[in-house]
């Protein structure tokens, strides 16, 4: 027998029985002594002692057995019907309950995310009905960004795409000349392209922990620097100040240079993006005990805190927030996030609110 209501019911079942057999072999042991004793300590007037008055004394014996049998009789009787009637109910409470979850669940595997179960009153089942819910909305959310993701991929291609058929096409058709101009054109899209497929299976090797460091020995103010300069021309054409702070303090550490700047760039080129013309994004480095701090602020749009922790999840862009500049792709953070992860350090974000500018801070162990 496998169904765990039809064990419910029986273990009930189970219950009573031996419950009535049990206490039919105590009080039958027990009444017939408890009986005589009483006879014996309260003798009935008539009741002789000679052999009439113990045949009389039989019978009453006899006959206080058979009402115990029968009060007993009708007592296990009321019992397993009690029993049964409870383990019925529960086994339906629970199977209930049981039988919402694995619908839920099937529908979940079978990709209908939306799927969700009533929570039961009863604890551990409310606990599993909430799991359950809980694990279908985090697949929803990452199945409709999928389909983001796949959305943005087909657009990002397309733009590229269409600009270069158009050149292309034109020069076919000698409509466009062949300059020197117009091809680099095409190779400024072809670029955007593949700038997209790197960040693409970049993701994919940062989220699988396949990013593959070369680690050698630089000063983080380097590194940072270097970064954040090659970023100054994009700077002066939005009307931005950029500040670089290096700072005297040497900060030496154990880093792929190569991918922390890829960070770095990420960080200052966001700042630059999310701030006005006639801003200011400022770039310092510091120690901190035993840690370098590359912090990166900017007096731009700022992050609302309900966003804060969403910018780093892959494919996150804060809603109608790039007014200022291009449309990213929402992979830069959670790749520099990853990168500054496997060097043993991390990258968070602060903003005093909308409107208020951000600061962004990277933060790598010392040697
Ligand atoms: P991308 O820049 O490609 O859109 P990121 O992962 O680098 O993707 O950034 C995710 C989102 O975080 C951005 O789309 C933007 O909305 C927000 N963000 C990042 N940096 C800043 C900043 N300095 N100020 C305001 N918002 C920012």
């Amino acid at each position: 027998m496998k169904s765990l209501s039809a064990r419910m019911v029986l273990s009930h079942l189970l219950v009573a029985v031996l419950g009535a057999v049990t206490t039919f072999f105590v009080v039958r042991a027990l009444a017939p002594a408890l009986f005589d004793a009483s006879l014996r300590g309260n003798p009935n007037p008539g009741m002789g002692r000679g052999s009439a008055g113990q045949g009389q004394g039989q019978m009453l014996r006899d006959q206080f057995a058979s009402a115990v049998d029968s009060s007993l009789l009708i007592g296990a009787l009321i019992g397993v019907a009690a029993a049964t009637i409870l383990g019925v109910l529960l086994a339906y409470r629970i199977g209930r309950p049981l039988a919402a979850l694995r619908r839920a669940t099937k529908d979940i595997a079978e990709g209908q995310y939306q799927a969700r179960v009533d929570v039961p009153k009863e604890i551990e089942l409310a606990g599993l009905a909430t799991d359950v819910n809980t694990l279908g909305a985090a697949l929803a959310e990452t199945e409709a960004r999928r389909l983001r993701l796949l959305g943005e991929v087909a657009h990002e291609l397309r733009t590229p795409l269409t600009v270069i058929d158009g050149y292309v096409e034109g020069m076919i058709d000698q409509v466009l000349p062949t300059t020197p101009a117009n091809l680099s054109q095409i190779s400024d899209e072809v670029r955007r392209l593949r700038r997209l497929g790197d960040d693409l299976s970049m993701l994919s090797k940062a989220e699988e922990g396949r990013l593959e460091l070369h680690p050698a020995r630089a000063d983080l103010r380097e590194v940072a620097e270097r970064a954040a300069q090659r970023l100054r021309p994009q700077a002066e054409d939005a009307g931005i100040t950029l500040v670089i702070e290096p700072g005297d303090v040497p900060l030496p550490a154990e880093v792929d240079a190569d991918r922390l700047a890829q960070a770095v760039t990420n960080v200052v080129g966001n700042a630059l993006r999310a701030t006005p013309s006639g801003g200011r994004v400022q770039l310092r480095c510091r120690r901190d005990a035993g840690t370098g701090l590359i912090e990166v602020s900017d007096t731009g749009v700022g992050i609302a805190e309900a966003e804060l922790p969403r910018i780093f999840e892959r494919f996150y862009r804060v809603p109608g927030s790039r007014s200022v500049g291009d449309t990213g792709s929402g992979i830069g953070l959670t790749i520099s996030r990853s990168i500054l992860a496997r060097h043993g350090g991390s990258l968070s974000a602060a903003s005093a609110g909308l409107g208020q500018g951000s600061t962004f801070t990277l933060r790598v162990p010392l040697v």
